[in-house]
């Protein structure tokens, strides 16, 4: 028999969703040039299921949150030319605190960076899967506008719900089936720090258009058609229906999925720009690695206790 579950608990948040984030870091495996593609597609599983990590550590550690928004408003209008965009400049001006209570995606996203290039520079099997996977996470938080925005579920116009909406529900109905993932090859980045920074702007610039396209949807909808039941992993869930989601997604002119691949390409590019910084090491000998059975046992526990705990810090359905 069918349980009925209230919408708030299906649609409780995991940034970009689990599943677009594990679509983010898989694709874009196949953007890499061969000499890391030896390494990448075999363990291309390893990337995939542990693009969502960061989420799941927010139930562990309140200091996880931090890295993955900005709340970039807080500092004034677009541009912002206010808040600088070098670290510790920004810290001198504003301390390390408030930057951290308002978020700092853009930042965390450069450590993770250097992270990753180390452990291209050491051979660290482990690492740099782990940091491979995880700096994808971040890079894919960055593009979703309601990521670099105080009001990021629409709590401040009556819009709530709205951050799944975009980046969970819409995808999951038409990625599969309509997107277009083909997306070329990695790039070097001469300037990661101008690159994640330009993305962030995006976002915000596109925060306004993402809420107001489904304060339009909302008043152009039949109230009875706005929501449907769906059968999700035996329960009947309240969800907001294709015919909704198809005409927000149609107002907002594809950009979910432009975005999506916008994730993509800069994941890779970050990838591969990390490898030439460290020297652009042979991986051959790597390719036949796996974790030992310690590693493994950290990563259950990580899955144990973010399926029982409740977020620390910011959820994203607040
Ligand atoms: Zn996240």
């Amino acid at each position: 028999m069918l349980l009925v579950a209230s919408l708030l608990i299906y649609s409780r948040v995991f940034c970009w969703g689990f599943y677009m984030h594990e679509q983010i870091n898989y694709h874009a495996v196949f953007l890499l040039p061969p000499e890391m593609m030896i390494l990448f597609k075999q363990n291309i599983g390893f990337l995939t299921e542990h693009a969502v990590d960061p989420d799941k550590r927010r139930y562990i550690v309140a200091s996880e949150g931090a890295h993955h928004f900005m709340d970039i408003d807080h500092y004034g209008a677009y541009p912002f030319p206010d808040l600088p965009r070098n670290y510790k400049a920004a810290i001198e001006k504003y301390s390390a605190d408030t930057l951290r209570a308002y978020g700092i995606a853009p930042w965390w996203v450069q450590t993770m960076l250097g992270r990753l290039t180390t452990a291209f520079r050491n051979k660290d099997f482990r690492l740099i899967l782990k940091n491979a996977a995880e700096l994808g996470h971040y890079i894919a938080d960055a593009h979703v506008p309601l990521h670099v925005c105080s009001n990021h579920n629409g709590q401040l116009s009556n819009q709530l719900g709205i951050h799944a909406f975009w980046e969970s529900r819409i995808p999951e109905l038409f990625a599969a089936e309509q997107w277009d993932f083909f997306i070329g090859k990695a790039v070097y980045i001469p300037d990661p720090g101008a690159f994640i920074w330009a993305r962030v702007l995006e976002s915000a610039a596109a925060a306004d258009t993402v809420l107001r396209c489904e304060r339009e949807a909302n008043a152009q909808i039949r109230p009875d058609l706005k929501y449907a039941f769906e059968e999700r992993k035996g329960l009947l869930v309240r969800q907001y229906s294709t015919a909704y989601a198809s005409l927000y997604n149609s107002k907002l002119n594809d950009m979910v999925e432009r975005r999506m691949r916008q994730s993509i390409f800069a994941v890779a590019s970050f990838w591969y720009t990390a490898w030439v910084n460290a020297g652009q090491p042979s991986l051959d000998s790597l390719a036949q690695d796996s974790l030992t059975t310690t590693e493994q046992q950290e990563y259950q526990q990580l899955n144990l206790e973010w399926k029982k705990g409740k977020v620390l810090g910011r959820d994203c359905e607040e």
